[in-house]
């Protein structure tokens, strides 16, 4: 039996006769020795699959500095103890560690001296924990610990050990360093049952300790002034859907092999009559936890796809992608309702590309799956946004009818400067390929992470270094002037 041309094994049949095969039959076991070779390297290529995804997802989920676990690991360990906790009935708590003045010492001493800091902080941290907790690193000088169970008492008691631990000085090439920190807690139940919103109100603790110069506190709504302001800014936000304060704003995206450009994303924002222009971030989880999501979406949805077919009649048919949310997907009349829409706006299937993260199609899998095979039949080209910061692998998302994955930004915003982030997005590249799935690399913000990518033979590149989001007017200019969108080829340098 041989795969590409190399023995892998021998199949013998034996018989009681001599000669007991003829020429047919012969041929005929020939034939089945070659569909089990087939068949073995099948299984194979399979499990090497699963590998490189597992490794991919191991990389992903530490912090290669101090080889702690990092934000991706806490929140999936946070939702694997809250499913166990409502067995079990425990409660969680949910400390954020931040470390006061750390980019003054920073910027005194140099990255190098920073970075020793905190592997030498994560080395006591995690020593003041011990058994009874998980620490991770976040980002920066953020430490999270999740305590997995305890009562207010042996909190308070847990949260003292660890700040005594900043009590003596660090020693950074022979300076005694004073470094202290505050820490934010937040309880599971009581202060909130989902990842995000427990991470924030860990936050906002965090920062209300701060701000009344304590050393910790636990999360206390009566304090939280961001409650109120949400309050109020979702009450507008229904007024802005349907009067005529959201916008939107075109980011180009370039196909790596011509240089030229291939589609581009529609990103809204929200021109706010007092605050002025504010962020999607800012208020598109606002949207998604009012029910004003649904609103949104469909505005997003028509708008964009009115602007296209401008843009058709003007001799410039290029597709627009846009973003869903998690609550998207449980609508079951979407996929009717973009025919509906494609067909009002005398569009393709092909004129539109739909970008999901995957914690959104882990949200609800099953949901997800329904409507996006409807949607992937009808011909729409389906995204993984993000990819990188769910928890799921790359082998269980290809179950899903997806086209093309977007490798998220921070792996490529810093894949020239960081080698494991380089390792991931090229392992990235290569697994989506061998699983039929294209790659658009967003985040791309110099010509070194652009030339990088083109050699990894990744298809699409989007990011500040090609162009930023821009509104229609200034998008039409942008086509007119820029290399990117005639022949002469890869653009600005
Ligand atoms: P996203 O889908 O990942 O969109 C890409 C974001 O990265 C955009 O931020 C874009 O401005 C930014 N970006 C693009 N190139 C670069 C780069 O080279 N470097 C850096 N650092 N950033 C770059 P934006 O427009 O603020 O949108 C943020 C997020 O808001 C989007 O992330 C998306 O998740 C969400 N969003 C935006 N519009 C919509 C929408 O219509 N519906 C929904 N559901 N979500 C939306
Ligand atoms: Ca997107
Ligand atoms: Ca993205």
């Amino acid at each position: 039996m041989q795969i590409d041309g190399q023995v892998i094994g021998v199949l013998s049949i034996c018989s009681w006769e001599s000669d007991a095969f003829d020429a047919e039959e012969m041929k005929l076991l020939e034939e089945a020795a070659g569909d089990l070779a087939f068949g073995i390297r099948g299984l194979r290529i399979r499990a090497a699959h699963v590998e490189a995804s597992d490794t991919i997802r191991r990389m992903m989920s530490y912090d290669s500095l101090t080889g702690l676990p990092n934000h991706l690991q806490f929140e999936e360990w946070l939702q694997r103890s809250m499913n166990e906790a409502v067995a079990s009935g425990h409660s969680l708590a949910l400390q954020l560690l931040d470390l006061d003045r750390f980019q003054e010492i920073n910027d005194a001493l140099g990255f190098r001296q920073g970075d020793q800091l905190l592997k030498e902080v994560s080395a006591r941290v995690r020593a003041a924990v011990g058994e009874n907790g998980l620490v991770a690193r976040l980002r920066g000088d953020e430490f999270a610990i999740l305590l997995l169970e305890g009562d207010v008492g042996q909190i308070t008691a847990i949260t003292r050990r660890v700040l005594s631990a900043f009590e003596s000085p660090f020693m950074l090439s022979g300076i005694a360093l004073e470094v202290s920190a505050v820490i934010g807690i937040a309880l599971y139940p009581q202060h909130g049952t989902e990842v995000n919103g427990l991470m924030r109100k860990m936050d906002v603790a965090m920062r209300q300790a701060k701000t009344s110069g304590e050393r910790f506190a636990f999360y206390a709504a009566e304090r939280d002034e961001d409650t109120a302001r949400r309050m109020v800014l979702a009450q507008q936000l229904r007024r802005a859907i349907k009067g005529d304060e959201l916008v939107l704003y075109y980011q180009p995206k370039i196909d790596l092999r011509t240089g030229r450009v291939c589609g581009m994303e529609a990103l809204v924002r929200w021109v706010h009559p007092e605050q002025g222009l504010i962020p999607p971030d800012e208020f598109i989880s606002l949207a998604e936890h009012t029910g004003l999501i649904k609103p949104l979406t469909d505005w997003v949805l028509k708008s964009a796809l009115r602007q296209s077919s401008v843009w058709r009649k003007a001799g410039l048919s290029l597709p627009v992608a846009v973003n869903l949310s998690a609550r998207n997907l449980r609508e079951r009349d979407l996929p009717d309702k973009l025919s509906q829409l494609l067909r009002d706006c005398g569009a393709g299937p092909s004129s539109l590309e739909l970008e999901i993260t995957e914690s959104a199609i882990m949200d609800d899998p099953d949901s997800a799956l329904k409507v996006l095979t409807r949607l992937h039949e009808f011909g729409i080209a389906l995204f993984i946004d993000d990819f990188g910061t769910g928890y799921s692998s790359l082998s269980y998302l290809q179950r899903m009818p997806v086209d093309a994955i977007k490798i998220d930004k921070s792996f490529v915003r810093d894949m020239t400067m960081n080698a494991n982030s380089a390792a991931i997005v090229r392992s990235t590249i290569t697994l989506a390929h061998d699983l039929g799935l294209k790659v658009v690399a967003e985040g791309v913000e110099s010509r070194e992470a652009y030339d990088f990518l083109m050699a990894l033979g990744c298809g699409v590149a989007q990011g500040y270094q090609i162009g930023r989001p821009m509104p229609v007017r200034e998008f039409e200019t942008w086509l007119s002037q820029s290399p990117w969108s005639s022949s002469r080829g890869r653009g600005r340098g």
